[in-house]
């Protein structure tokens, strides 16, 4: 369980003096939870996920993770960047075992190709990050962040620089990685269609300063049917495609945007 209480971040900066980031944000993330975080550019999101991380210190409030305060980054909290970070003369499957060297564990060497795998890459494990596509590096990095065996995946816009068919591909490839794993997830969007897809929690934040202005459950009837483990990649992706052409998918997408748009007005 993440808990974060009345966090709030200011920055000092030289152009702007202080810029107030986030303002007394509470959140609680229970595990195995997908919590989805959507909002305009500014408004805090990749601060909040920073801190998270622990990578910030927030300026006040407190995090706690399972109990305890944060006191700094933890492989138990593995971050997936928008821009994957592939050492490039390693191959796929040397990058994701670099994951071991971080992480201590190596009892888990095994599962490097189990992971490879799992994210669709199992043909292209001796590749060059330089001969694989924007998508099969991202795949790449989610697979080496797994590998370190955190229970806390934190995303920010992981899949925000690829094209549509793409970025299609790999929400599928998350939820099948969430349903055989099933980490808590904390994923940064500002695409309100992803965050409904994937979160069965959409926290919707506006900026001026950043803050919370909505924390949506997505209804059981609106998420993909994972149950059936071994759901093939070409089978989940029509299931997401069914979705997002759902009345009731198309309504909760369009009250979202016009609570982000209303709180962007009165801003
Ligand atoms: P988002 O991820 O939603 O786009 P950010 O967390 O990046 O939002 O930024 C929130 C606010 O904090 C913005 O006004 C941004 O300009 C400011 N900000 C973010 N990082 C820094 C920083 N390192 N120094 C100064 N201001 C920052």
């Amino acid at each position: 369980m993440i808990t974060l209480e009345r966090v709030s971040q200011y920055y000092e900066t030289e152009t702007a003096g202080r810029v107030h980031a986030l303002e007394e944000v509470s959140l609680s993330v229970p595990a195995e939870e997908t919590v989805c975080l959507v909002g305009p550019s500014g408004c805090g999101k990749s601060t909040l996920l920073r801190i998270l991380a622990g990578f910030l210190k927030p300026s006040s409030g407190t995090l706690d993770v399972d109990g305890h305060p944060v006191e700094g980054a933890d492989p138990e909290r593995g971050v997936v960047f928008q821009q994957p970070t592939l050492l490039p003369w390693y191959s796929v499957r040397d990058n994701v075992r670099l994951a071991y060297r971080y992480s201590g564990d190596i009892s888990q060497k095994e599962s490097a190709d189990e992971l490879i795998e799992l994210v669709g890459l199992g043909d292209a494990a001796e590749r060059l990050p330089h001969e694989l596509s924007g998508g099969m590096q991202q795949r790449t990095q989610i697979a080496r962040v797994l590998a370190a065996g955190p229970r806390y995946v934190l995303m920010d816009e992981p899949f925000g620089a690829l094209d549509p068919f793409t970025r299609e591909q790999l929400q599928a490839e998350l939820l099948r990685v969430w349903a055989k794993k099933r980490p808590t997830i904390i994923f940064v969007t500002h695409s309100v269609e992803e965050a409904l897809l994937l979160g069965h929690r959409v926290i919707v934040m506006a900026a001026g300063p950043g803050r919370v202005i909505e924390d949506v459950v997505v209804p059981e009837h609106l998420r993909v049917d994972l149950e059936d483990g071994e759901v093939s990649r070409e089978t989940l992706q029509e299931r997401l495609r069914a979705l997002t052409a759902d009345p009731d998918f198309v309504l909760l997408r369009h009250q979202v945007t016009e609570s982000i748009n209303r709180a962007h007005a009165t801003a």
